[in-house]
């Protein structure tokens, strides 16, 4: 019999071993994905909490490997970032968005997508004019589109402010994603010409826990900041009814989350709003 702490440290450095191994061989990976085409947008409505209307929806890119496995971006995006491969993917974002969106805002015409662009994305030479044409490639008219950035990507605050600035002036306004969780202060925000405020799920799931009377502060504190700012807000994640009433009681005009519809395919989503409208 082996005893227990040798089997857990042999169940240890295998872990690492074969997370080492799959690290390293992640960006080899990514770029034979690339070239196979194996990856696709699914895209999670944005309701509006006063009417319920789906207003728009955020684009959310998948792996299918060659056996079925989806894997989330969560798994593959840090590694696209860290070898740089983060701009090819992002090109192939654009391009399943343009080909996805053909047709949808001659028939939705109030409708919009939102794509996620990383922080190192952002500061490209050439980003601007890129989702500019991305723009008319999807017929988008203005506010068709929306990007989000994370906090990261308004680092280097002077190029973020005249890119955010560029965008905005071109018809595509900018969401400020994953807000509160990084490291900028709240106040920080006002230098940006920014449309929206997403409210990361952390906050939104706070919610329903035990803290909620700490959290609630600084949930209303992002909310009075945002409704200061004139920025509109997004929450994410919601699950629950509860959320959903506390939100509403807060003044957040706008959600994501499974309570109203987990991420579709693009058919799929088209037939919905189809539905909605008819
Ligand atoms: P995010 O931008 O914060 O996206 C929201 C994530 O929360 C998505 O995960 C979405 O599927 C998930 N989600 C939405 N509603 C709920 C809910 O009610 N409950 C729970 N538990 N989860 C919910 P996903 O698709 O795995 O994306 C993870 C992150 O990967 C995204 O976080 C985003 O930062 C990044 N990402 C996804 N697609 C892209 C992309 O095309 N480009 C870039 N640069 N990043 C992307
Ligand atoms: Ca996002
Ligand atoms: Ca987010
Ligand atoms: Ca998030």
């Amino acid at each position: 019999l082996l005893p227990v702490g040798a089997v857990a440290g042999a169940v240890l450095i295998w872990a690492i071993l074969f997370l080492s191994r799959h690290q390293m061989a992640l960006p080899q990976a990514i770029r034979a994905a690339l070239r196979a085409k194996q990856f696709f947008l699914v895209y999670q409505p944005i309701v509006d909490l006063e009417t319920g209307r789906w207003t728009g929806a955020e684009a959310l890119i998948r792996w299918r490997r060659p056996n079925g496995e989806v894997i989330s971006p969560e798994v593959f995006m840090p590694a696209a970032e860290e070898s740089g491969l983060i701009h090819d993917v992002t090109e192939r974002l654009f391009q399943l968005a343009a080909r996805d969106a053909r047709d949808l805002f001659r028939d939705f015409p109030d409708f919009h997508i939102s794509l996620n662009v990383s922080a190192r994305d952002i500061h490209d030479a050439g980003i601007v004019e890129r989702l500019v044409a991305l723009k008319q490639q999807m017929h988008a008219g203005d506010g068709n589109l929306f990007v989000e950035i994370t906090e990261r990507g308004l680092t280097r605050p002077e190029q973020a402010i005249s890119i955010i600035h560029a965008l905005r002036e071109s018809g595509i306004p900018v969401a400020v994603d994953d807000f509160g969780t990084g490291y900028s202060s709240l106040s920080y925000l006002e230098s940006f010409d920014l449309d929206y405020l997403k409210i990361d799920k952390f906050f939104v799931d706070c919610i329903d826990s035990e803290d909620e009377a700490v959290t609630g502060k600084v949930l209303t504190h992002i909310i009075e900041l945002a409704r200061s700012l004139d920025l509109r807000m997004i929450a994410e994640g919601v699950e629950t009814t509860h959320q959903r009433d506390q939100l509403r009681r807060y003044g957040v005009q706008f959600a994501q989350g499974w309570l109203y519809a987990k991420p579709l395919r693009m058919a799929e989503l088209r037939e919905r709003l189809g539905e909605e409208a008819g």
